[in-house]
């Protein structure tokens, strides 16, 4: 095709108002909103203004123009945050929501979004109640605790727990403990926004527990341990044991606070994962104040769970930040649920479903990945290698770092095109689907797919082979 004039291209630009004349326009605007499609039209129209004057003198139809504008609504109208297939087998995979909660936790986030509740209302008097008795009592049972709370998130746990304990004095910690977890959590800052003093002793590997009692003065406000999380040291190591603190501070009159991170409720060694303190051992051994996540290893919402002494946690939930930093309905529902299912510690690992997924044999994943690529291969016959093949997953969440979890998966190789270019085509459908490349081959991990998400996958490939 020769090239056009520059000026009479941009002539026959097209004008909204034709545009929206349109029978492939009209028949847009039962699903999308007027003014979204007007504005794509305006910004259809001006991409191609643009790109002519910077010298693309392609010739190009109204067809074209309308099509391009339709395309940009369709993406401005596209919701933002939905629903992504996870093949990754990153159980707790932080960029994509964490943990799925169990099935009556969703019934219940649904039944108390679309109805009144009895958030702050005490049915036997008729009068206000508090929003803390919906999971206060069950994280108590849980825990052996004498009294609890939860909060948006287990940093601003923290955080609260910093300023409600030791505002304007000093906590002392483990320089071994000074971590930073995935984003923007890291120790240090928590403790400056909250107007505490961090004393930091020991060295990066080894702290003992005179290092603690040299550091204690009549401004130590609390003395603060840390669950690493997302690393590990090995080697010439030393952490003293929540015990050792707990004597120290029951000797000096000074409260111990041990932030998990995790937020366990149960015995994880006893399925085959690494151990894990739980909230329960950490009461026993007499902390103070412990706290956890409700979305990491709990498998609930995005929370923030703290069990301790009434008179600590009493301190909590009076002080200016409880209000800031308290939960909404549906994520105590959520909560509540989730906590619930807690109460059988057997049952518990088939309902929860982050459990679920960590706790899945090689055996039973690899059964799911045969089945996975047997539907694979029937409906996309010819277009894939497809292979089962031994692979790893991961905890995910800063969680269980060194815990290699054996796992199958299903590995693909496209006979056409590339493998980047299958990840990328998969990932842009709807709804994504998240897989990882390794050796030039897609991996899907069945451990974090559920049944629906399989025959989500094959249906994605089936359309991406016919396309
Ligand atoms: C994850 C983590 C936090 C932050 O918890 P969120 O629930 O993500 O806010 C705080 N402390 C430790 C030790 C953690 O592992």
């Amino acid at each position: 095709m020769t090239a056009e004039d520059p000026r009479r291209l941009l002539r026959s630009l097209p004008k909204v108002d034709d545009l929206l004349k349109r029978e492939d326009v009209t028949s847009a605007l039962v699903a999308l909103p007027r003014g979204l499609v007007v504005d794509s039209l305006r910004q259809a129209i001006s991409e191609r203004r643009e790109r002519v004057l910077a010298g693309d003198v392609a010739p190009f139809t109204e067809d074209d123009i309308a099509s391009e504008a339709l395309a940009i609504a369709q993406r401005r109208n596209a919701r933002s945050l939905r629903r992504v297939v996870n093949a990754t087998g990153i159980v707790v995979h932080t960029n994509l929501g964490r943990s799925i909660l169990a099935p009556a936790a969703i019934d219940a986030v649904a039944e108390v979004a679309g109805s009144y509740s009895t958030l702050e209302y005490d049915v036997p008097s008729g009068e206000r109640g508090s929003r803390h008795v919906h999971v206060e009592s069950l994280i108590c049972e849980l825990t052996g605790a004498e009294a609890a709370m939860a909060v948006n998130n287990n940093a601003s746990a923290v955080l609260m727990a910093l300023a409600a304990l030791a505002q304007g004095r000093e906590v002392i910690v483990s320089r071994g403990q000074l971590v930073e977890i995935g984003g923007s959590f890291r120790i240090p800052d928590i403790m400056a926004a909250s107007g505490a003093t961090m004393v930091e002793v020991g060295t990066t590997n080894k702290t003992h527990l005179r290092d603690y009692e040299q550091a204690v003065t009549e401004r130590t406000a609390l003395l603060l341990k840390v669950h690493s999380s997302n690393y590990r040291m090995v080697g010439f190591t030393q952490e003293v044991p929540l015990e050792d603190l707990v004597a120290l501070g029951a000797e000096r009159g000074i409260p111990v606070y041990e932030d998990q991170g995790s937020g366990v409720l149960v015995d994880l060694a006893a399925l085959g994962l690494p151990y894990e303190p739980t909230m329960s051992e950490a009461i026993k051994a007499g902390a103070d104040l412990v706290s956890g996540s409700g979305d990491k290893l709990l498998g609930g919402p995005q929370a923030g769970i703290l069990a301790g002494k009434a008179e600590i946690i009493e301190r909590l939930k009076t002080h200016p930040l409880a209000r800031v930093v308290r939960l909404d309905k549906m994520t105590l529902a959520a909560l509540e649920v989730t906590l619930a299912l807690y109460r059988d510690p057997e049952k518990v690992f088939e309902q929860v479903p982050t459990l679920r997924m960590l706790t899945m044999t090689k055996e039973e994943v690899g059964r799911r990945a045969e089945g996975l690529a047997a539907a694979i291969s029937e409906r996309c016959p010819g277009s894939f290698r497809v292979e089962v093949v031994p692979e790893t997953s991961r905890a995910g969440g800063g969680a269980l770092p060194m815990a290699d979890i054996p796992t199958c998966v299903v590995a693909l190789t496209p006979v056409e095109g590339s493998v980047v270019e299958l990840e990328q085509r998969l990932r842009m459908g709807s709804p994504p689907v998240v897989g990882r490349i390794k050796d030039d081959r897609l991996l899907l991990d069945p451990r974090t797919l559920t049944v629906e998400d399989e025959q989500v996958v094959v249906e994605a490939l089936a359309a991406l082979v016919s396309a």
